[in-house]
């Protein structure tokens, strides 16, 4: 889980969902302001790699029929939205990834 760079405290797993997605985090302990690390920009991005050839594999499967399919690549893409707040880690500082 996510540790807030200011007071050190370890946010929690539903804390951390709702504040994946913006740039800018509020701590819900210390209300400073807390940033995305490049390390941990590069470890989200992991999954959506993961998930594009997991999902052509499944397609080349003639015996597979679509709404299995369709199951499957969803049930990555929620695997990789629960596992997502794992990657987060937090800066004092925004950093650019270019
Ligand atoms: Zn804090």
């Amino acid at each position: 889980m996510p540790e807030c760079a200011h007071c050190g405290s370890v946010w929690e797993y539903l804390e951390a969902v709702k504040h994946s997605f913006r740039t800018k985090m509020v701590c819900p302990s210390c209300g400073a302001d807390n940033y995305h690390t490049i390390s941990g920009c590069k470890k989200a991005a992991i999954f959506p790699v993961f998930m594009i050839p997991f999902s052509y594999f499944i397609y080349m499967n003639i015996d597979v029929s679509l709404p299995k399919v369709m199951v499957s690549t969803a049930g990555i893409g929620a695997a990789c939205l629960f596992l997502l707040p794992f990657t987060v880690e937090l800066s004092k500082e925004k950093s650019h990834l270019w």
